[in-house]
């Protein structure tokens, strides 16, 4: 903490001596850290967010996926890196989960950060492979309370937004099911195409082409309204499932000690970016929408994580499932 404290304020210095902060940052590409695979929905959002944040900040955003453990991985190293502006980390919902779930974790989600700002709230759908033997919601109720745990469920580890969609689906319809754990929701959806695994809850970022293509069977959607491009799709809550409710909210962020001009140049360029109507027709296209300006603030995104963080704790230590 100290170190880093020094650290930071020597970066600050330094740039301080060459001109102010504001004018000089950034003078070299950026590295945007994402916790899933590549061609997942983290990583669909990370690039289009990158695309249009790049002019303001007229330098490159490199995206690097660094994967695993649940997508703890990612926020561990970037908590750990020289606070200088050039590693930032984009996150989802797994950033308030994962303190509950994890009984070691390296990095404390509410300290070693600086927060720049929320992204995009996305819902998620959960998806069937094309030649599951349910053709709707009520179908595939029948199909896993017959079949049980020989149903097949994806998901990119403990923590992850499929696994919480699954814990609460699976709670919800009281049978357990077998689940396979991928790096990410990228993989997963692969072979659900090729049908090695039956169901996957996801977020419609990666779902909404192959639904509208007849890839995979869809079954609901996961939030308390219709998602308008799948306007077709009934809720989980209007197929009878009470109280279902699940939204990936994701979240751009910087290790703690970012000197605050570099930290306010990421702000502008995240704000200006959730205005760009490019980025916008995007997430329309993939079921969701930028967050308004007021949420793409770094005291909402501390509020929200740690908001969320308080709701999900006991959620997560009454199913009763931890990692080491
Ligand atoms: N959708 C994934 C999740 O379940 C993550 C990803 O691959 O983007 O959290």
């Amino acid at each position: 903490m100290v170190v880093r404290l020094i650290r930071s304020i020597l970066i600050f210095a330094c740039a301080a001596s060459t001109g102010a902060w504001g004018q000089a940052y950034p003078t070299k590409p950026i590295t945007m850290t994402v916790p899933y695979a590549a061609g997942g929905p983290t990583d669909t959002v990370a690039r289009s967010l990158a695309a249009a944040m790049q002019p303001t900040l007229k330098q490159t955003i490199v995206v690097e996926n660094i994967v695993g453990a649940g997508g703890t991985i990612a926020p561990s190293r970037v908590a750990k890196v020289t606070p200088d502006g050039y590693t930032i980390l984009i996150h989802h919902i797994g950033m308030s989960t994962a303190p509950a779930l994890y009984r070691k974790l390296s990095y404390d989600a509410l300290t070693d950060f600086e927060y720049v700002g929320e992204v995009t709230d996305v819902p998620m759908t959960l998806v069937g492979k094309s030649t599951l033997a349910a053709k709707d919601f009520k179908e595939l109720l029948t199909y896993v309370k017959a079949h049980g745990n020989k149903v097949n469920y994806g998901n990119a580890g403990l923590g992850s937004a499929s696994h919480l969609c699954g814990l609460l689906f699976m709670s919800s319809i009281q049978v357990e099911l077998t689940t396979i754990s991928y790096k990410g929701t990228g993989p997963a959806m692969n072979d659900l195409l090729g049908g090695q695994i039956d169901l996957l809850c996801d977020q419609t970022t990666n779902t909404t082409s192959q639904i509208k293509g007849g890839k995979v069977k869809a079954y609901g959607v996961t939030t308390a309204r219709r998602v308008p491009s799948l306007a077709d799709l009934p809720t989980l809550q209007e197929e009878g499932l009470k109280g279902f409710e699940v939204a990936v909210w994701h979240g751009l962020y910087a290790p703690k000690g970012t000197p605050k001009p570099a930290t306010d140049k990421l702000v502008e360029a995240l704000q200006i970016a959730l205005k760009d109507p490019g980025l916008k027709q995007r997430l329309a296209d993939l079921g969701t929408e930028p967050v308004p300006p007021e949420k793409a603030t770094p005291e909402y995104l501390r509020k929200h994580l740690a908001a969320e963080i308080a709701k999900w704790k006991p959620i997560i230590e009454r199913a009763g499932q931890y990692a080491d």
